[in-house]
């Protein structure tokens, strides 16, 4: 229904307004230092529309009822949660992040806990909506897709504020999932951008070096043979995220971050050979049985047996042993 897609756009442009505007009132002080303390001045602030839900349970309820919506409108957006006694913000204390749709209208909120002892997760997003489908998402969409179309690179990082960071050291085709892995939906999207005709393009992720950013990397591994791209990835060797490693090192050390990008097979056999001690040969042999499930994913002809050759090198095994072992994975998939 076109007009009610419209209502919900409308509810989203004004409650972003008001996020934006509580940024600068006395309450925002917090947020205000935590914005400065992460190296984004009012100006780079302002670019992304980073805003501010004061503490409170009905702050933007009134406000947006005020304007003319409808409880019931104001349900669908996602930016309320219903309780006993009706509807109150669902956004309480937080670091509002506008996300934006592909043309720049507002579609959802990106929210982090500013005060430690407040109870919920540290990053809480707008529900599944009418607008927002976190599994097509891509926050900072709109100010990288004519860099990506020109460049024919993408740069997908984990967090708003390290899309933030990335843009500001230059990194202009940078872009985050929302809170959820990246998936064939972003795919779809990103390959509107990056053309499809077999010609090149590059799509680099970049994570944190944590646990969770190393589930991440792996998982973009089993979509990686969905992308005609080519598929890089770029870890910080501490772990930094490209906001921390900005904050540490500058504008400099973000921009090397990307040039330095590896080639995802390259990534995913180093880091599951890393594993294993090879400086004894049940641990060569231990990480050449690892590595082989993932050579054995490697679908391009030409690819694996170069893949196999150089596995075979790192562990000083005969390349004959390591054929076998991904033979063997082929015929038994896990
Ligand atoms: P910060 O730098 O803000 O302290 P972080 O870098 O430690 O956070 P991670 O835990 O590494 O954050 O998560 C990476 C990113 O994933 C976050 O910046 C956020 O954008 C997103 N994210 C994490 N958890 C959630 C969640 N529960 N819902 C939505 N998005 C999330
Ligand atoms: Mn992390
Ligand atoms: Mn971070
Ligand atoms: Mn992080």
């Amino acid at each position: 229904e076109v007009g009610r897609r419209q209502r919900l756009l409308d509810a989203h442009k004004i409650a972003a307004e008001f996020y934006q505007r509580n940024l600068y009132t006395p309450a925002a002080r917090e947020a205000q230092k935590f914005l400065g303390a992460r190296g984004f001045d009012p100006q780079a602030t302002r670019t992304f529309g980073v805003g501010f839900a004061p503490r409170g349970w009905d702050h933007l309820l009134k406000y947006l009822r005020n304007k003319g919506f409808t409880d019931e409108e104001l349900e669908a957006t996602g930016m309320f949660s219903r309780g006993n006694r009706g509807l109150y913000d669902r956004f309480r204390g937080r670091i509002m992040w506008p996300i934006r749709g592909i043309a720049g209208e507002v579609i959802g909120f990106g929210a982090r806990k500013l005060y430690d002892d407040d109870q919920g997760p540290k990053y809480l997003n707008t529900p599944e909506t009418q607008l927002y489908k976190k599994s097509q998402v891509l926050y900072g969409l709109d100010l990288a897709k004519r860099n990506i179309a020109k460049k024919k690179q993408i740069v997908v990082v984990e967090g708003y504020t390290d899309v933030m960071a990335a843009h500001l050291a230059g990194i202009d085709t940078a872009v985050a999932t929302c809170g959820t892995a990246f998936g064939a939906g972003h795919i779809k999207v990103v390959r509107r951008l990056i053309s499809d005709d077999g010609s090149g393009g590059e799509v680099i992720f970049t994570f944190d070096g944590d646990a969770a950013g190393q589930k991440a990397a792996l998982h973009a591994f089993e979509e990686d043979q969905k992308f005609v791209a080519q598929t890089y990835v770029a870890v910080a060797k501490d772990g930094m995220d490209p906001c921390d490693l900005r904050l540490a090192r500058g504008d400099a050390a973000v921009r090397s971050l990307v040039a330095n990008r590896r080639p995802l097979f390259e990534f995913a056999l180093q880091a599951t050979i890393g594993n294993y001690d090879l400086q004894t040969l049940e641990g060569r042999v231990r990480a050449m049985r690892a590595a082989a499930p993932i050579l054995a994913g490697i679908k391009d002809r030409a690819l694996r047996p170069a893949y196999i050759r150089e596995v075979a090198g790192w562990l000083g095994i005969d390349t004959d042993e390591v054929q076998r072992a991904v033979t063997y994975a082929v015929n038994h998939p896990q």
